[in-house]
């Protein structure tokens, strides 16, 4: 049987925007258990927080990584549950549906651009926005096209981060500091977004 016959069309291999920009390629390991990715059926998230220059066309990263879904499964679980209610109401009373639903209904799937252009929460554009972060679900190779991809401006972002509790906005710090550690995106993380969805 042909696999590449059978494969959903929802997947389509991983554009290079959801690449590692610190190698050029494809990220292959889980930031938290380090597990292999990109052979595996093993299902996982990449989060990446860019500066826009031109839109997504040109931007640089302040963070990046991947993590494998029974990690983020992990770590979701020791976000309180007042944080995690919060967080999931302000998205279903935000989150533009219907936009996200033509999307899947007309099968947008091999231009990344609508799905990844307009803050999903605020509508505003990637060329008028000083920061974002984008968040992809990958199987193996692929992107799996959705819930994600999806873009979230800064603005939402500060939003997100009021809803949080004292103690998981210090279990983000903690987790901050377990998984990125000493890097070269350390210092611009400090002034940066804090939030892992
Ligand atoms: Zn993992």
């Amino acid at each position: 049987m042909n696999q590449e016959k059978n494969k959903p069309g929802n997947l389509v291999q991983i554009p290079k925007l959801f690449y590692a920009d610190i190698t050029g390629a494809p990220m292959d390991k889980c930031i938290s258990c380090e597990c292999n990715l990109l052979d595996g059926n093993v299902p996982y998230m990449i989060e990446k927080a860019l500066k826009p220059y031109d839109g997504l066309r040109s931007y640089s990263t302040i963070f990046e990584y991947a993590m494998c879904m029974d990690c983020m499964t992990g770590y979701q679980s020791k976000i309180s549950s007042q944080s995690m209610q919060s967080i999931n109401e302000y998205f279903a009373s935000h989150i533009d549906i219907e936009g996200r639903k033509k999307l899947i209904t007309n099968e947008s799937y091999t231009d990344l651009a609508p799905w990844v252009n307009r803050c999903v929460v605020k509508n505003l554009e990637a060329e008028d926005l000083a920061e974002c972060q984008i968040y992809g679900q990958c199987v193996g190779d692929q992107l799996v096209m959705g819930d994600y991809p999806y873009m979230l401006s800064g603005v939402a972002m500060d939003e997100v981060v009021e809803l949080l509790s004292p103690e998981t906005l210090d279990e983000f710090g903690r987790l901050q500091e377990e998984l990125i550690g000493p890097s070269e995106f350390q210092d611009l993380l400090k002034g940066g977004p804090k939030v892992f969805i």
